[in-house]
């Protein structure tokens, strides 16, 4: 990723999940910095190949 400010080519700072209650979904969040002008971007993409997994519900 470039930056928006300075066109620079971004560092990845830092790689994790979050997880939004409210949906719910987990997103994998991706921390972006340039370091030259030091702009910090987030990125959250869903993963969907996890989201409807062990959610059935069992008939009785
Ligand atoms: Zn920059």
């Amino acid at each position: 990723m470039n930056c928006p400010i300075c066109n620079d080519i971004m560092k990845i700072v830092r790689k994790d999940a979050s997880y939004n209650r409210s949906k719910p979904a987990t997103y994998d969040r991706t921390l972006f910095r340039c370091i030259d002008c030091d702009t910090w971007i987030k990125i959250e993409v869903p993963m969907k190949q996890i989201q409807t997994a062990k959610i059935v519900q069992p008939a009785s």
